[in-house]
């Protein structure tokens, strides 16, 4: 499979590209900025030199996506899979009464318009009839049935986030390929922090698993955990 992947410096993003690698596949890893690039996709690049291609991709940049969608094409890649798993998590801290708007603004910025940008850019790349897929990489805080509450930039995006998910599934399907909201867990990342029950490269086996077809998933589910176990939506 070829790969493209957003956010895949550190956390749930590295594992991916890691673990996409090792099962054989080709990534395109994406970087807010390769200047930034981690030692972990650093010696990725260096084992993996001929699968691995690693690309600037603000998923807020529209201009960015379109110029590197433009350059694969002329290089005819054809993608089996988008991974939109870039994400922030902003203003959890805050009551409504003292949210800075700008959080809700950034946040969809990122966890929304970053995937619809991605999605408009570079599903006109995906290898029709191939079991192609887009995973949206989710979270349980976007679900209607989580019982927390003042959890606003984070929560709202992540639920627009699956309503995406379901518009594009509606459209993507007449080309064969599949889409999928997931929540990865509670992982160990920067944004899940170390008290964290599971390790990221577990979430990212399961995540895999899924893009690789190796998990059955009823077919009008949208929105599933990294096992394949259907979430409320
Ligand atoms: P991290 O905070 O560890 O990593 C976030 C990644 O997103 C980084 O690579 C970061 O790049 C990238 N990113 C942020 N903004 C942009 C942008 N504008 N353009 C491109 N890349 C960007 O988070 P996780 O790895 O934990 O999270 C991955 C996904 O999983 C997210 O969508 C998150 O919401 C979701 N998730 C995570 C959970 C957890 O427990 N960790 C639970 C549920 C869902 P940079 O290094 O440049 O900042």
């Amino acid at each position: 499979m070829n790969l493209l992947i957003t956010g895949a410096g550190r956390g749930l993003g590295l594992q991916l590209t890691k673990l996409a690698l090792e099962r054989g596949h080709t990534v395109i890893a994406c970087m807010r900025e390769i200047a930034d690039a981690t030692e972990g996709l650093l010696n990725l690049a260096a084992q993996y030199d001929d699968q691995l291609r690693i690309e600037r991709l603000n998923v807020t940049h529209e201009d960015e996506a379109a110029q590197l969608a433009a350059r694969l094409a002329k290089d005819n890649v054809k993608l089996h899979g988008i991974i939109n798993n870039a994400g922030i998590l902003l203003g959890r801290e805050h009551t409504i009464e003292t949210l800075p708007i700008h959080l809700m603004r950034l946040t969809f910025d990122v966890n929304v318009f970053g995937p619809v940008i991605v999605a408009k850019h570079f599903s006109p790349l995906l290898a029709d009839d191939a079991g192609a897929v887009v995973l949206n990489i989710s979270s349980e805080a976007g679900s209607m049935a989580n019982a927390y509450g003042g959890d606003y930039p984070y929560a709202m995006s992540k639920t627009t986030l699956n309503m995406f998910s379901k518009q594009l599934k509606n459209t993507l399907w007449k080309r064969g390929v599949r889409v999928l909201a997931i929540h990865p867990g509670w992982i160990k990342t920067d944004m899940g922090g170390q008290s964290a029950p599971m390790e990221a490269a577990e979430s990212a086996g399961g995540i895999m698993d899924i893009a690789e077809g190796k998990t059955t998933i009823a077919d009008e589910l949208v929105f599933v955990d990294h096992t394949g176990r259907s979430m409320p939506l």
